[in-house]
């Protein structure tokens, strides 16, 4: 699985980076990254929970 992040809509909530810290963070910027690729495979629930709870629905799993 991977997971991306249309990082010009991100609103630097840090809900993803609670949600599934083991492939989100919050950069410098204040916007979340992906810092993990692929996402490693127990960690697949978490990261499309995460891209589900987005509120600006920028996270995309596929
Ligand atoms: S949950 Fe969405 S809006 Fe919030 S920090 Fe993550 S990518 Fe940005």
């Amino acid at each position: 699985m991977k997971a991306k992040i249309d990082r010009e809509g991100c609103i630097g909530c840090g809900l993803c980076a609670d949600t599934c810290p083991e492939v989100f963070r919050m950069a410098d910027d204040g916007y979340a990254e992906v810092y993990i690729d692929p996402v490693p495979a127990e960690c697949e629930g978490t990261a499309t929970d995460a891209a589900d709870n987005c509120p600006v629905s920028v996270i995309s799993v596929e």
